[in-house]
Parts: C-alpha cells; structure tokens; sequence
C-alpha cells in the first residue's frame, strides 16, 4: 500500500528543516518552567522587549475613538493614498528620488514585502542572492515563488560582502540580490563603498548576461544604528531597487504586521514591478496590510524607538562578553551580536550554554557554522544577570 501523507511532500520536509527553532522554543519553556524566566537567559528571539514610543499609542487611541464611517473597509490592495503619499515623501526627501504613492505598497510586515516582491521578479528556476549569515526564513520565501537562494560569503571578520565573491556567483539565472544592512545576525552596517562594490559586481553581471538584476534592500533595521553611523540609501546606490521596510522593530510593532515595498522610480520596468506588488498583495492572499495600522504608521512616520536603549544593551552584552573571553565584531546596527562558538561542534556548544540556562542559535541557523548569535533585545536587567553563566560556560572551554 503506498505510504499515504496527507500534507505535500516539500511542505513535510521544509517543517523538518524548521522544527529546530521550534524544539529550541519548547526546550526554551520547559527550561523557563523548571528553574524560572527570571532565571533563564533567552536571548534566541529577535522579538523586541521595548515598547511602541508613546505617539504611537496616542494614535491608537486617536483613530479608535475617531469612528470614521467606512474605516475599516477593503481598500486599494497597495494601501490608503495618503498613508504611500506620507511614505513617498518620507523616502523622496532622504534619497532624492521623485517618489509618489505609486512606488509604494502597503504590507503585512518586512515578510509580506519581500513575499511580493519575489513572487512579483521570480520566474521558476530563478536564482536570488543573499549575503552569508543572512536571515534563513529568505530561503522559504524564494521557494514559495519558484526560486532558490544562492548564499554569498561574506568577509569572516566584518561581515561586509564584497564584490568578487558576489560577481563570481552570479549567472544568467540571477533575478535578484537580497541586501540586509543593518544585518541580522552579525550586525554590520554596509558602508557605501561596501554598497559601491556590490553595485559594479551586479552592472558587470547585468552586462555578461544581457539581464535586469534587482536589489532587495530588506531594511527592518534601518534605524537602529550606533556611534552615528548611518546607513547609506540604497536608491542612491542602485537603480533597479526595491526597498522592504516595516514597524516591527522601529516602533515595536512586529505583531501589528505593518511595513511597505517600495520601488525605485528609476527602476527598469518601474510602473510594471508596482503593478505586480500590487496584484501579489492581493492573490497571496494578504489583499491588503492591516486598515487602521496603516493610519497610525502614518501619523508617526518619522518616529521611532529610543535607540539609546538599544545601545545600552549593546554595549552591557559586549562588556560581559569581552570579560568571559568571546571574539566577536562590535554590532554597528540591529540588534544582535554574533560570537565564535568555543570549541568545534556548535551543537555541543548550544547544548552547553543551555547548561547554564543561556538560550541561543547556533550560527548555521544563518548559512554560519562556527559562530552564535544573541538577540538582546531582551530587558536589559536579563542582560547583567547573565553574566555569571557567560563566565561559566566559556571558563568550561578554557580548562
Ligand atoms: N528580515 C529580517 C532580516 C528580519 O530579521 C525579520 C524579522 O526578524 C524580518 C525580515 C521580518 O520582519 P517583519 O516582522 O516586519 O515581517
């Protein structure tokens, strides 16, 4: 009798490659029950403790009591006009570029927007390049639309990619370049030389390969950055561009879904690619993002977290860090650090910090292998506490 499943082939394998982060969230909450949350150390998820800045939460309270008639009716799949009017602006004025409403649309977060953007350019048998450690779930999305990741190292010590090892991966099949800056996981921020050398390796590919090779800026973290660095736009860097933004870690809003796509006016094919957002938006289901978060994004356009909290817990986990003895590059944006694991078997090594109740992902949940990250954004008091068990966990490999 043939083996019967009844869910599809690749959907059963893509769930075995996904349960790690799901076994290590169970082995998180049975630790969390056994000895305590206060005593555990989690610093697996990207999920920012800080709360909305409080114009945000005027706004809620604003648009909920203002009653609106129609207000939460369908709308336009790309979003409001006057929501993409206010983010055009926002755009045009930072990069220059004569944006209007109709380079942008609306999303259900950072994901919805690399979602559409991917089904919009992927032809099947496409190929999408993303810099190594990159954010994995990159992976699923290019395969839902047919595509596949093409991962680029980058260099080992400051994470930046550079332009030979991007032009050697490129081929005739490459649809899109996927640039993550600030980075998670290794928190670097892509200075605009770095952004000059991966623009000459993409025009040398478009030119071998008589194609249109478009950069995915996926820029949830844009904001958060350090010691006044400030990360180049993008649009003044590249002409074929789309930006992919969203609230979830500007104003603490990840379980909200709020974010937006927008194309560069420059772009070849412009007004076709925004027409194809807008038709993704609609037939992956999403239809259009979240009616009365688009408002209150649009009364706090320029808003953001404090990014000073951010920097403190930067500088708090490096301090203890350093002290326990890890090597790692000081995070310039984001907020993650990313440490050589002790030893060789990161496995062994996770296995080890969860010993001494430190929660993290092994660097090969990255395309990685040797290294770890740490989200802290997690409160800072959790931050100081654990420093007796970093201390403890690396004095194991030193004996
Ligand atoms: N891209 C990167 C690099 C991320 O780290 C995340 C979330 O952590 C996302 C996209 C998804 O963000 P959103 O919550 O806006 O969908």
């Amino acid at each position: 009798m043939a083996f019967y499943m009844p869910i599809a082939k690749h959907i059963a394998s893509d769930l075995e490659r996904a349960s790690y982060v799901r076994k290590m969230f169970e082995q998180g909450e049975e630790l969390k029950k056994r000895h305590g949350a206060e005593n555990i150390y989690d610093f697996s998820l990207g999920n920012p403790e800080v709360e909305p800045p409080d114009s945000v939460r005027e706004s809620f309270i604003r648009n909920a009591a203002a009653g609106l008639p129609g207000a939460h009716r369908y709308m336009s799949n790309a979003g409001f006009v006057n929501v993409r009017e206010k983010i055009a602006d926002s755009i045009g004025r930072r990069s220059g570029a004569p944006m209007k409403a109709g380079h942008i649309v609306m999303t259900v977060g950072a994901a919805g927007g690399i979602n559409i953007a991917l089904k919009t350019l992927l032809n099947p048998g496409d190929e999408v390049i993303a810099f190594a450690p990159y954010f994995k779930e990159y992976d699923f999305y290019a395969k839902n639309h047919g595509g596949s990741v093409v991962a680029v190292p980058t260099d080992g010590e400051t994470f930046k990619p550079g332009p030979a090892a991007l032009e050697a991966a490129l081929s005739a099949r490459t649809k899109a370049v996927i640039i993550n800056s600030p980075n998670n996981p290794s928190g670097a921020v892509y200075d605009a030389d770095c952004l000059c050398g991966i623009a000459d390796a993409i025009r040398a590919g478009e030119r071998k390969f008589g194609t249109d090779i478009y950069v995915i800026s996926d820029e949830p973290y844009i904001n958060i950055v350090y010691d006044g660095i400030e990360a180049p736009h993008v649009f003044r860097h590249f002409k074929n561009a789309l930006i992919v933004n969203s609230y979830s870690k500007s104003l603490a809003l990840a379980g909200e879904r709020i974010g937006y796509t927008a194309i560069s006016p420059e772009a070849a094919d412009a007004d076709a690619i925004a027409a194809g957002l807008v038709f993704c938006n609609r037939v992956l289901g999403y239809v259009n993002a979240p009616a009365f978060m688009q408002r209150v994004v649009a009364e706090n356009i320029e808003a953001s977290v404090d990014i000073a909290v951010y920097a403190e817990k930067r500088d708090a986990i490096c301090r203890i860090m350093r002290e326990a003895g890890f090597d790692f590059m000081q995070p310039q944006g984001a907020f993650y650090l990313f440490p050589k694991i002790f030893g060789d078997d990161e496995e062994a090594f996770k296995d080890r910090a969860v010993q001494h109740n430190i929660l993290i992902v092994p660097g090969a949940g990255f395309g990685w292998p040797g290294r770890f990250r740490l989200a802290y954004c997690v409160a800072t008091d959790t931050i100081l506490r654990s420093r007796n068990a970093f201390i403890a966990l690396a004095a194991e490999f030193k004996q």
